[in-house]
């Protein structure tokens, strides 16, 4: 199995491997008699964050040097952490960005720190951005971007190397806690993570997303990576707070509350519902007396 702490090259960006556990006294867990840990995965790479860093390491490496081609939405940490990447390993990189409507304006700071990295941004529409995983249309955007012969990594980064990536994220808390729980867009991170654990430890994913198609996904991207199901894990789909990237003012109150409690920069589109959603099933006492709790503390709040 790939570490990304091996990858040659990728150990010159110094990551920060195994990145922090760090406990948090929180009234509202310790008076149900719960521990909260923070797996700080947001300071491995100050530029490749968090779970972002497990999925591209191993891609970046079997790139081998190619340009590559990935996709995401107007504000994705993925497309971010891509153009970062290449900057820094020195590596051409192409964004296929949803919404052909974007071409032409400015760009939004996302995007344009994408740009300023390096990438080069190819807007389609949202027709065609449905469809990327077919063939013909994913033929058509390497040949209308000249990137034939790019290394693609899929939208969200989650292939197999990736959830194989996600696996060392669950062997670094092995006897550490008894339920760790992460955010889930694709649900690469759940699955790698869920398979690195150990014996008697349970993993949480809450989706951020509207649909209830994860577990499903979860499940394919397991058997694609291993074989077949790993791991103890399951979805609380009750904290995606209407879908992607939207928000309420008691989950940005709940957000800011909490990074003046901890000081923790809360990163919103993922960790905020994450947090909000721990704090809620342990108000509902869905964890037993003694249970120890882990949030992976999977990215951090972008700065333009
Ligand atoms: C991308 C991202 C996720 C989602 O990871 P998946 O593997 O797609 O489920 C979670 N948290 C943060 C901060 C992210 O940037």
């Amino acid at each position: 199995m790939t570490s990304p702490d091996a990858v040659p090259g990728l150990d010159a960006l110094r990551p920060r491997l195994p990145s922090p556990v760090q406990e948090r006294a929180d009234e509202r867990f310790t008076r149900r008699g719960l521990r909260l840990l923070l797996k700080r995965d947001d300071l491995i790479h100050p530029e490749l964050i968090g779970n972002k860093w497990r999925k591209l390491a191993p891609n970046l490496a079997a790139a081998d040097g190619r340009t590559v081609l990935t996709f995401g939405g107007a504000y994705s940490n993925h497309l971010r952490a891509t153009a970062a990447a290449g900057r820094l390993l020195g590596l051409p990189t192409v964004g296929v960005v949803r919404g052909h409507e974007l071409a032409g304006r400015p760009l939004n700071p996302s995007l344009a720190r994408c740009a300023a990295d390096g990438m080069r941004l190819h807007f389609v529409d949202r027709a065609a951005y449905r469809r990327k995983s077919d063939p013909r249309v994913l033929a058509a955007v390497l040949r209308e971007t000249g990137a034939e012969g790019a290394y693609v990594v899929p939208e969200g980064g989650s292939n197999t190397a990736a959830v194989r990536g996600c696996v060392a994220l669950g062997e670094e808390l092995r006897g550490r806690a008894d339920v760790v729980a992460v955010a889930c867009g694709t649900g690469g991170t759940l699955a790698g993570l869920a398979a690195g654990l150990g014996p008697g430890q349970r993993a949480l994913g809450v989706p951020v997303l509207r649909g209830g198609f994860l577990s499903g996904e979860v499940r394919a991207l397991q058997t694609a990576a291993f074989g077949g199901p790993r791991g103890d894990w399951w979805l609380d789909e009750w904290f995606h707070f209407g879908g992607y990237a939207r928000t309420t003012p008691e989950l940005d109150a709940f957000a800011q509350d909490f990074e003046a409690r901890h000081g923790l920069p809360v990163e919103r589109l993922y960790v905020a519902k994450l947090l909000y959603g721990l704090l809620a099933l342990a108000e509902e006492g869905a964890f037993a007396r003694g249970t120890t709790v882990a949030a992976v503390v999977t990215g951090a709040p972008f700065a333009a």
